[in-house]
């Protein structure tokens, strides 16, 4: 399972998701960074670090 914590790239976002998929994962975030952040895409730069702080549980 792969685990996304939205805190650990914006500062004091406390909503976190779980999937087995990473691919489904990134879709989640995708859309959480849309619907919360106004993101309308996600910088490939915001896309590295998510990269970064996803850890296995
Ligand atoms: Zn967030």
């Amino acid at each position: 399972m792969k685990q996304f914590r939205c805190g650990d790239v914006v500062l004091g976002c406390e909503w976190v998701t779980r999937s087995a998929d990473e691919q489904e994962l990134l879709e989640e975030i995708q859309s959480h960074a849309r619907e919360a952040h106004g993101m309308d895409e996600v910088p490939p730069e915001v896309e590295d670090q998510i990269h970064k702080v996803i850890t296995e549980v």
